[in-house]
């Protein structure tokens, strides 16, 4: 399979183009038409296997036409929570790299740093924010970030977020968010915490495992 047979929006097939990308990887070809139909989705698939394109992708080609549209009002549309900051600093270049022809503005925020750049961009306005829990609870309790409009969820590393002890504000997070939100967890492992997370908070998921 190609990307171009994965009808994506030409803004995403240049980016991959120039990145040299001609073939999706596995998780890609299996999971990239499930997130694009709106399908809640769990994702066994380790790092290294393309999961972050797997899920940036889809998020850009169901947000940019929604960012364009929309000239004055900003929310949250994308909302992807990582375990460590690396794997979030990760993230966002891969959202700039497929993202980089469209309009659609993300921020990365993650505990340990002074969080007035973070907060600044947030009033601002940003449509995919990719997050570490402790922090995007904190700033959630502050006040500056509103999940009321949240499309699309992203739980990356779960099982890495339940051994760094995460799953409450795991669990928190996902109750800031719509219940018709779309939720996508992806988990190199599957230990029965995880499945148990898995059956309480996503609604009728496709598994695709590499
Ligand atoms: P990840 O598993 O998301 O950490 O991605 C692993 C690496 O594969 C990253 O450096 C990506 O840039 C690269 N990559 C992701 N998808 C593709 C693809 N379809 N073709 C070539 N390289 C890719």
């Amino acid at each position: 399979m190609t990307f171009d047979e994965l009808n994506l929006i030409r803004n995403i097939q240049q980016a991959l183009a120039e990145e040299g990308y001609k073939n999706p990887t596995p998780i890609q070809e299996q999971a990239i038409p499930i997130i694009l139909e709106g399908t809640d989705l769990v994702g066994c698939a380790q790092t290294g296997t393309g999961k972050t394109a797997a899920f940036a992708i889809p998020i850009i080609n169901a947000i940019h036409p929604i960012v364009g549209s929309i000239k004055k009002v900003k929310h949250i549309r994308a909302l992807i929570i990582t375990p460590t900051r690396e794997l979030a600093i990760q993230i966002g270049e891969s959202f700039d790299t497929y993202g980089k022809y469209t309009n659609i503005r993300q921020l990365t925020i993650f505990g340990g740093v002074n969080q007035i750049s973070q907060t600044d961009q947030l009033k601002k306005g940003v449509d995919v924010l990719i997050a570490t829990p402790g922090r995007l609870l904190d700033l959630h309790k502050q006040g500056f970030v509103n999940l009321d409009h949240l499309h699309t969820l992203v739980l990356d590393e779960a099982d890495q977020m339940l051994d760094m002890g995460f799953i409450n504000d795991v669990k928190k997070i996902i109750k800031l968010t719509p219940d018709n939100r779309q939720t996508l967890l992806f988990s190199a492992t599957m230990p029965l915490a995880i499945r148990e997370l898995a059956d309480s908070f996503l609604t009728n998921p496709k598994y695709v495992s590499v």
